[in-house]
């Protein structure tokens, strides 16, 4: 049995490394993974000598959760990867360097160090282009990568290009129905839809849909998210017709795929909702919100930020119904939720709590008209 076992939500036990055994009396521990309990806390030192004993791996993982280090610690590990790959090569640039240029550069994007990854990503995409050609697929991926670190700093004009290239790399590398040919125009329509260009990014999600109808058939779970990105498009174009008959599509393709019981069901069974909403259908609305809320928390639990917004979707449907009583009641467990789990200025903290607010204020104007 392991100490989490033993000494569950015990904060006064002590902390030691599953490495050396010692505590934090001569250096911090760190926790670069989602794992808890004995296994949580490392110290970077130790770390370090495990990697260094597996030859430095390219993409540094957690042994018990599987998940890759994020943080401070994964950019040490990563940048020491990158000296030990750099002084194998010699001075040559080739395709490893470029991986673990394009491998760092991911991590500092994560933790919103835009200016440090940029020069990571020209490197690793300009030593593929001339190892591999630039017709190369592992270029697209370069380009791709770059785009979106582009598209974090908002420099979408500069984005745009990169993705238009790597489609026609894949297409013409790859042949013109391939999957990441699919995804490379799902990566343009939705550049072109963050730049409010709605028109042109339409077309460019239809030839992604037929892309993956064709290959995954009409019924695979890749199909319902490009439903569910076109849904989104047309709602923002005010077609709302044809933006329900896609939601409804994708939802009962991730009920068929997935079963009724799963988060993603449960996203599909709010983005109908809040377009109903929007079409002031609130009774047609409030039985998917419903639905939505007790899918999360059967499978995410009670106490989920995510069950917080289904909470807070329904409290804004009662409020707009006039069922203000009803609408606080949700208000308030969404509130109680998220200052559980959330730190205190928390933006979904601070709305919930307005509209908690707001709601309180028409209730009390609601008492106080005088009854003729
Ligand atoms: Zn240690
Ligand atoms: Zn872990």
């Amino acid at each position: 049995m392991c100490l989490s076992e033993v000494y569950p939500g015990r904060d006064d036990a002590v902390l030691t490394c599953p490495v050396c055994l010692d505590d934090a009396t001569h250096e911090a521990l760190v926790s670069p993974c989602s794992c808890r309990g004995s296994s949580a806390n490392i110290h970077v030192s130790c770390l370090k000598q495990w990697h260094a004993s597996l030859g430095y791996p390219s993409e540094p993982s957690c042994p018990t959760c599987k998940q890759c280090y994020f943080g401070d610690v994964a950019v040490e590990l990563l940048r020491i990867n990158l000296k030990v790959i750099e002084a194998d090569a010699a001075g040559e640039e080739n395709v490893s360097v470029a991986v673990a240029l394009n491998n760092l550069a991911a991590v500092l994007e994560d933790q919103g160090k835009y200016d440090e990854a940029m020069p990571l990503c020209e490197r690793s995409l300009k030593i593929l282009e001339s190892v591999l050609g630039p017709s190369h697929p592992d270029v697209a991926t370069a380009l791709n990568n770059f785009a979106e670190l582009l598209t974090d700093m908002r420099r979408l004009d500069e984005a745009e290009p990169l993705h238009w290239r790597a489609l026609s790399i894949r297409e013409e590398a790859l042949g013109p129905d391939h999957p990441d040919v699919a995804s490379s125009l799902n990566n343009v329509a939705a550049l072109l839809e963050e730049k409010g260009e709605f028109e042109r990014a339409l077309p460019v999600y239809e030839r992604s849909l037929a892309i993956r109808e064709k290959v995954f058939g009409k019924s695979h779970t890749a199909v319902a998210t490009t439903l569910n990105n076109m849904a989104l498009l047309l709602k923002k174009r005010g077609e709302f017709d044809r933006a329900r008959s896609l939601y409804e599509r994708d939802l009962s393709i991730s009920e068929q795929v997935l079963g009724p019981d799963h988060p993603d069901v449960a996203t599909s069974l709010n983005n109908l909702g809040s377009l109903l909403k929007q079409q002031e259908k609130y009774t047609e609305a409030e039985p998917l919100f419903l639905r939505a809320l007790t899918v999360m928390e059967k499978v995410l639990g009670e106490e989920h930020p995510r069950v917080a917004s289904a909470l807070c979707n329904l409290g804004k449907l009662n409020s707009v119904q006039g069922n203000l009583n009803g609408a606080q009641t949700y208000f308030e467990r969404s509130l109680a939720i998220r200052e559980s789990v959330m730190v205190p200025d928390h933006p979904d903290i601070l709305s919930v709590r307005s509209l908690s607010a707001d709601n309180l204020a028409a209730l009390s104007d609601s008492d106080s008209i005088p009854v003729c």
